[in-house]
This record gives C-alpha cells, sequence and structure tokens, in this order.
C-alpha cells in the first residue's frame, strides 16, 4: 500500500461568501487533503498542530478516514491555527481577513517513524521552513514530493520558500500565485520560471478555469467541471492537491501520463468540495460518487475529430 505524508494545518476557518457566513468550522490544508487522500485506500498520515481549543469530534472525523494522527501535535495550553476570508461576488478571489498563527508559530514538526519512508510527501500550505524540516526527517529519498503554497508565504518568508522549492517535485500554485512568484503574467512563461526554480512538473491550478500541468514543453489541460451550484471555495486548492497526491501514492507511477490522471482525480474532487461550506461535503462523500463524477469528467472532455 502507497505511504503518504501529509504536511499542512488544521485549522479553524470563517468563511464568507456571498451565499452565507460561517463561525469558526473545521479547516485548514491538511484536513482537505487529508480529506481527499481518503478516497484512495492508502496508508496516509498528517503532521500538523493544535492547540487544547481544538475538538476532539474533528479530529475523529479524520481518523475515521483513515488518517494516521500521531503527527498531529496538540499543544494543550495553546491556540489553533485560525483563518478568516471573505470572497468576492465572482467567487474566484478573496481577501484574507485574519490569519492567527497561534500554534503554528512555533511549530516543529515530527514526522511518526513508521512513515519516515513514505512514497510520496504532499507539503501542504505551511511556513516553508517546516515544510523543509519534514523532508530532512525523511530516512529514504521518496519517490514523489508534492509542494503547495500561498501568497502569505511570499510576502513573509520568501527566502525560504525558495529553499523548499527547490527541492520539490512538483508544485501545486494558483495562477495569482504563480504571477506573484515569477513576476510573468503570462503562464506559460511562469511555469518555465518555476521550472527553472527545482520542480520538474509545475501544476497551475486557475479556480473555476481548471488547471494546467507544465513539465518541460508538455502541457497538458483539465477543465473545472461545471457545476450548478458553487457555496464555498475554500479549500478545493487543497482538495485538489490531495487527490493528485492520494492518486499517485496510490498508482505509484509518477510519469507525466498518470499524472494527467492524478489532475483529474484532483479535479473532480475539488468540485465536490465546493458545493457546501468548509468540509461538509467532503466529510461524507462516496467513492461512488466520485466515480460517478468521473464519469461526467470523461464525457465533459473527450471527442473524436476526424483530421484529414
Ligand atoms: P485553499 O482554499 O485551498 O487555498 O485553502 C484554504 C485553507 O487554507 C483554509 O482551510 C485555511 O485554514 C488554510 N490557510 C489559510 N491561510 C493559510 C496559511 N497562511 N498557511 C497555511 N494554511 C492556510
Amino acid at each position: 500500500m502507497g505511504k503518504l505524508v501529509i504536511v499542512g494545518t488544521v485549522a479553524f476557518d470563517a468563511i464568507e461568501t456571498p451565499f452565507g457566513k460561517t463561525d469558526k468550522i473545521l479547516g485548514g490544508a491538511a484536513t482537505f487533503i487529508g480529506l481527499a487522500a481518503s478516497h484512495f485506500n492508502i496508508d496516509a498520515a498528517a503532521v500538523s498542530v493544535v492547540g487544547g481549543d481544538f475538538p476532539q469530534k474533528y479530529l475523529d472525523l479524520l481518523s475515521d478516514r483513515n488518517i494516521n494522527l500521531e503527527g498531529v501535535e496538540i499543544v494543550k495550553e495553546g491556540k489553533t491555527f485560525f483563518w478568516s476570508g471573505r470572497y468576492h461576488n465572482d467567487m474566484n478571489s478573496r481577501d484574507t481577513l485574519v490569519t492567527e498563527l497561534n500554534t503554528l508559530a512555533d511549530f516543529n514538526p515530527v514526522v511518526p517513524e513508521n512513515y519516515r519512508d513514505a512514497s510520496v510527501v504532499m507539503l501542504g500550505n505551511l511556513h516553508p521552513i517546516v515544510q523543509s524540516s519534514v523532508l530532512d526527517q525523511m530516512t529514504k529519498k521518496p519517490d514523489l514530493v508534492v509542494l503547495d503554497t500561498m501568497n502569505f508565504w511570499m510576502d513573509s518568508a520568501l527566502d525560504d520558500l525558495y529553499n523548499v522549492i527547490k527541492r520539490v517535485d512538483v508544485i501545486t500554485i494558483n495562477d495569482e500565485e504563480a504571477r506573484q512568484l515569477t513576476g510573468e503574467y503570462s503562464l506559460v512563461v511562469a511555469a518555465r520560471k518555476i521550472h527553472a526554480m527545482g520542480p520538474k512538473y509545475v501544476v497551475i491550478k486557475k479556480g473555476e478555469h481548471g488547471a494546467l500541468l507544465f513539465h518541460d514543453d508538455n502541457v497538458f489541460y483539465a477543465p473545472a467541471l461545471p457545476l450548478e451550484e458553487v457555496f464555498d471555495p475554500t479549500g478545493a486548492g487543497d482538495t485538489f492537491a490531495g487527490g493528485f497526491a492520494g492518486y499517485l501514492a496510490k498508482t505509484n507511477d509518477t510519469s507525466f501520463e498518470n499524472m494527467k490522471n492524478a489532475i483529474i482525480y484532483g479535479s473532480t474532487l475539488a468540485s465536490f468540495c465546493v458545493e457546501k461550506f468548509g468540509t461538509e461535503r467532503m466529510q461524507n462523500l462516496s467513492n461512488d460518487e466520485v466515480h460517478k463524477r468521473l464519469l461526467q469528467f470523461k464525457q465533459l472532455t473527450q471527442f473524436e475529430i476526424e483530421l484529414g
């Protein structure tokens, strides 16, 4: 069975979209990644930190989906990472209202002994020094290291971010962040510049407009499934990354061809995530529902054309 290490926030989120508003609910990059990766029947472990204020029922929700939580430290006297965001009317862009690092500020991740030989490491959105520290703890070189990050770390820890980017095989990043990281408007040029920073594969997420996979001169594009209802895009990027990394851990094949399938799985899982607030839709998502949507995805993108 493929082993996957997931690093990222396990958090409280408060979200505002044109459709409503939530108080503090379960969120965090590692949470969304874990819920998505749990669809692949792999051996996955989360590495993160929470405070004493974090409800046991949220931890149970993750362990019920077979995510190993030995690497999730609980700092009894501390508070859990908190993020709050407000989406614009187009739902493709958002403002961060609050980022309280809390226990994350002095977090020293510890990868459980049994996961230090994992084949795939998914470095979810976190301080780049924490991401690097996880790589330092691996006793065997992973077959694949995937990194996700965001503008917050570009603004506050750019040099550390460059250092970890050098060490990964795949980076997943959204279009605005790719532009910020490279200073290039064209995503093709931005991807080329990111290749030069280290990663052989660059995935650029474009929200409701799908995702692009770049590898040398090869490009693959997967649209997002057109949906009737989008309530809350929070976590869609992490869910995409969890589906992508989970599928690759399961199939144990890191070729460009197989990465295309991983992109489709990531996009399919992300299409569910946005249908309800926070993690709600992902909590009880069945494999059967995922399978049906994969078929829809196939129909959406398949065509035959006679070329003379
Ligand atoms: P996404 O919508 O995929 O970009 O991810 C949203 C999740 O990222 C939320 O659940 C937040 O808790 C988490 N998040 C927001 N800001 C940060 C940050 N600076 N570092 C780590 N995780 C964050």
